[in-house]
């Protein structure tokens, strides 16, 4: 059967498929110490001793001084949202994974949707004020691609409306603006350790609050909210992290410098080689501002021979699996399809990206030969 297929396309065949993302993973050797311990002590969650030592890792490595790990991230937000009494309506971004509209939906509250800047595909903050009403609680933007928002902008109408803010910082991981990490703003960060994320612990998160206090609150909603054996002050839920995954954490962070090292050069090198290609946009690196290089979105403009889509398809013909973050977007999904935000119309520019985006492969492993097979796919077209 193959001997009937054109050589190039038989080519594409025996070729190793390469994926937008592969999770980071340390020698395993390294990790059995770590179980050992856990074995040893019998303590696999509810705040064990590596619990506590991420806890700690993390906000050093972060440069925060109150973080709170939870399960995952979809958790922490919940949580987070929980943890300020957060109700009503918040306004947040339709361009981004859908956890951040559930996180909303779970909570009982109503997502109202404002467009994005068309070059950072960040909330437009000028768009906000017009959609405050007086049910309106908080803002729930989210650093997209780890471009960070106009978290300046974003305060001052927070402080003029007294609304809470709370970031989607899922994708912020080691982002610094100014000299500092992007979570010290807003009321709560919030991140996410996923398999697919820049830092993994196969599935985490955690919450940045700004003093003991609120991670207190946190610390006590993720454990049912129980403070001790005869006390529990809140109908809090079950998102602790458990041992393994925190013990796990704390091998990864000793490789996550190298990581996102890698990342830089392979961003570099992309920006290099699909800085001259008609039709083809890659966002601008922002001022001031250290990357994590999470992602490499690029948009399809209309003087590129091909569609998104079939340039997609084209990528998947040739082994190549690239995604198209964040399409659909949140607002299209039937359960906030029926918001009066929900519209297209006004939604315009996150509309636009949403069907031009394209993520290319982008993680440590990525080796310079399989980026030219990934860039001669759209140079050729
Ligand atoms: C990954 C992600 C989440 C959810 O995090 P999980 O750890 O997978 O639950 C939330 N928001 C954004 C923007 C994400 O990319």
């Amino acid at each position: 059967m193959n001997a009937s297929l054109p050589a190039e396309a038989l080519s594409a065949l025996t070729q190793e498929t390469i994926y937008v993302t592969q999770p980071h993973l340390p020698p395993l050797d390294d990790f059995v110490p770590y179980l050992r311990e856990i074995w040893d002590r019998k303590i696999l969650t509810n705040g064990g001793p590596f619990h506590q030592r991420l806890e700690k890792a993390l906000e050093e490595y972060l440069g925060v001084d109150h973080l709170a790990l939870l399960s995952n991230g979809t958790l922490a937000l919940v949580t987070a949202l929980q943890a300020l009494r957060i109700t009503g309506e918040v306004i947040t971004t339709p361009y981004s994974f859908v956890a951040t509209g559930h996180s909303l939906l779970w909570n009982g509250i109503k997502p109202v949707f404002v467009d994005v800047d068309p070059v950072t595909l960040n909330m437009d903050p000028a768009k906000i004020e017009a959609a405050i009403t007086p049910q309106t609680t908080a803002i729930l933007p989210v650093h997209c691609y780890g471009y960070p928002c106009d978290t300046d902008a974003i305060q001052k109408i927070a402080d003029n409306y007294n609304l809470k803010v709370i970031y989607d910082a899922a994708h912020a991981f080691g982002v610094k603006t100014g000299g500092k990490s992007v979570l010290r703003h807003g009321d709560l960060s919030v991140l996410s350790f996923h398999a697919t994320k820049v830092f993994n612990t196969f599935e985490g998160g955690a919450i940045i609050c700004p003093d003991a206090k609120t991670k207190q609150r946190v610390d006590h909603l993720k454990n049912f909210g129980i403070v001790d054996e005869t006390t529990v002050v809140a109908p809090g839920i079950n998102g602790k992290m458990s041992e393994i995954n925190a013990a796990f954490g704390l091998l990864q962070l000793e490789h996550i410098d190298e990581a996102l090292a890698r990342r830089r050069d392979i961003s570099a090198r992309y920006c290099e080689l699909l800085g001259n290609v008609q039709g083809i946009h890659c966002l601008p690196a922002c001022e001031d501002t250290v990357s994590n290089h999470a992602y490499f979105p690029i948009l399809v403009g209309d003087k590129y021979p091909l569609s998104r889509d079939a340039l997609y398809e084209r990528f998947r013909e040739h082994n190549v699996i690239v995604r198209r973050y964040f399409y659909p977007l949140i607002s299209d999904f039937p359960m906030y399809r029926g918001l009066p935000t929900a519209h297209r119309a006004n939604l315009p520019i996150a509309s636009d990206a949403a069907q031009r985006v394209l993520c290319l492969p982008i993680f440590p492993t990525l080796s310079d030969a399989q980026m030219d097979r990934i860039v001669d796919i759209i140079t050729s077209c």
